[in-house]
């Protein structure tokens, strides 16, 4: 079964709102031939609503960075799901690395932020992956598998039909090195398995699985071919359009 392949572009702490009004109306330009591909860019916060008015009607979706999950009170600097929805955006990113190594997330937290974006109607890309010493040290599969359970902890199978899983391998982030494809394809697989042993086959066929750590151009295609990988979450070749198009437009011709 062929699944949706979904771009999403991780933007980071970059951009000023006027930068990002205008990254983002190039991406719009440069992929209004775009009929098949899901194409996702995630700005910082105070950018989201000033992007979402240069999309427009383009087919390109909105998606935050991170979010707490209490709905609203006295978290001073927080941002909930409503207050993400409300700009426009409609996904999410959690749990990425960068948030589990320099803001003490954890499966835990991850899991209720997961929990209470799919009760304000964002669909969450939840991030997970080993680190250089984890992998070395053979315990990838373990790692994931124990960030999997976490995250998605209580969900149904409902539940889980609005979910995205990035697997990123923290030593593939912006580093540079890249999985390589048959590496990224085994734990995707591995990944899959195991939403099939906790949802059913129905989540692990459909499952979107992205994978995330520096994907470019000249590595697209190889990644996005295995059987197992269907899209890519970008950082680095997302803050040029002309890259995150290029991205895009591998994924399309494959579909
Ligand atoms: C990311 O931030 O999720 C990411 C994969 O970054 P990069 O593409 O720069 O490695």
């Amino acid at each position: 079964m062929k699944r949706q392949i979904v771009i999403a572009g991780n933007w980071k702490m970059h951009k000023t709102n006027s930068e990002a009004m205008q990254l983002a109306n190039q991406v719009r330009i440069k992929t209004m031939d775009i009929t098949k591909t899901q194409i996702v860019i995630c700005p910082p916060f105070t950018a989201l609503a000033p992007v979402y008015e240069v999309i427009g009607d383009s087919r390109i979706h909105l998606g935050a960075q991170n979010m707490f999950w209490e709905k609203e009170g006295a978290f001073t600097g927080e941002i909930s799901a409503g207050m993400i929805k409300s700009t426009g955006a409609d996904y999410v990113i959690i749990g990425h690395s960068e948030r589990r190594q320099y803001f003490g997330e954890s499966d835990e937290t991850v899991n209720k932020k997961v929990k209470a974006a799919l009760e304000n109607g964002l669909k969450p890309i939840v991030c997970v992956g080993e680190t250089l010493e984890e992998r070395e040290a053979n315990i990838t599969l373990k790692v994931v598998s124990r960030q999997i359970r976490g995250a998605f902890a209580d969900l149904s199978a409902e539940q889980m039909k609005k979910v995205i899983v990035a697997y990123e391998p923290v030593w593939a982030i912006g580093t540079g090195k890249t999985a390589t494809p048959e590496q990224a394809q085994q734990v995707h697989q591995e990944i899959r398995q195991l939403l099939t042993e906790m949802f059913g086959s129905e989540i692990g066929e459909k499952m979107v699985i992205q994978y995330g750590g520096s994907v470019k151009p000249a590595n697209a295609e190889s990644l996005l071919s295995q059987p197992d990988i269907d899209g890519a979450l970008v950082g680095g070749a997302c803050l040029k359009a002309d890259s995150f198009s290029d991205i895009i437009h591998i994924a399309e011709k494959l579909q």
